[in-house]
């Protein structure tokens, strides 16, 4: 079994779900008392937000790289970067380790493919939902045609996530915002719904909603799984 890397801390409250559902992928496939081989590094997310909302993409980038270099000497064979948003400076990590990047993007993409879905709905980040390292990802490695919500809603996701998801708080209020939201993406013709922030499936599930979801968080998990395996 390869040993996984995560970096992970953005936020904790994810991360969390990833350490859970990559031992959870490694016992169903090998049962018995089996679990993963993990190396986890975690930054302090406070200061990666503060940089984020600065507009400081590279001192963001710098902390993650120390962070990955981290996980490589610790003896990981792949690298995850446990939030969709952070992928913005994956092309600088990337660049600098000697290991495969499992990007969070691409996992989707494929996971969607597989599925048979073309048109499909994003939530995530301001960061996430409005730049081309992820939306633009999706549509150009995959030829997906991604729909994002209106600008007050993308403003409802982003706040919702910061305030209240980053920070262990899932509102009723919330929930029935985010469901709201994915109807209206299905009205505009998403066949699914990607939730592209690693926080938003600890609130909304797939028994909430007759749209089908796709959870990156758990799509993320898998691909370090088969990688571990493989
Ligand atoms: N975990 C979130 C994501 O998947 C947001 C937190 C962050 O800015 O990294 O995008």
């Amino acid at each position: 079994m390869k040993t996984i890397g995560l970096l992970g801390g953005m936020s904790w409250e994810s991360t969390q779900g990833y350490y859970k559902a990559i031992n959870e992928g490694v016992k169903a496939k090998l049962g018995g008392l089996h679990s993963a081989k993990i190396v986890l590094v975690s930054v302090d997310f406070a200061e990666i937000e503060h940089l984020q909302h600065q507009n400081d993409w590279e001192s963001c980038a710098q902390i993650l790289l120390s962070a990955s270099l981290n996980v490589q000497s610790a003896g990981a064979d792949c690298l995850l970067i446990c939030t969709n948003t952070m992928h913005k400076v994956a092309p600088t990590i990337e660049e600098k380790i000697n290991l495969p990047l499992l990007h969070i993007a691409d996992a989707t993409g494929q996971t969607l493919l597989n599925a048979n879905i073309i048109k499909v709905g994003l939530l995530g980040t301001a960061f996430t939902m409005e730049q081309d390292f992820y939306k633009g990802r999706l549509q150009d490695e995959f030829s997906l045609d991604v729909l994002t919500p209106n600008e007050e809603d993308r403003a409802e996701v982003h706040r919702i996530i910061y305030e209240e998801l980053c920070k262990g708080q899932l509102l009723e209020s919330s929930k029935e915002r985010y469901l709201d939201i994915i109807k209206k993406l299905q009205a505009q013709g998403a066949q699914a719904v990607i939730l592209g922030c690693t926080e938003i499936g600890l609130l909304v599930k797939q028994e909430d909603t007759e749209v089908t979801l796709f959870d990156t968080t758990a799509i993320h998990a898998e691909t370090a799984v088969d990688f571990a395996l493989s």
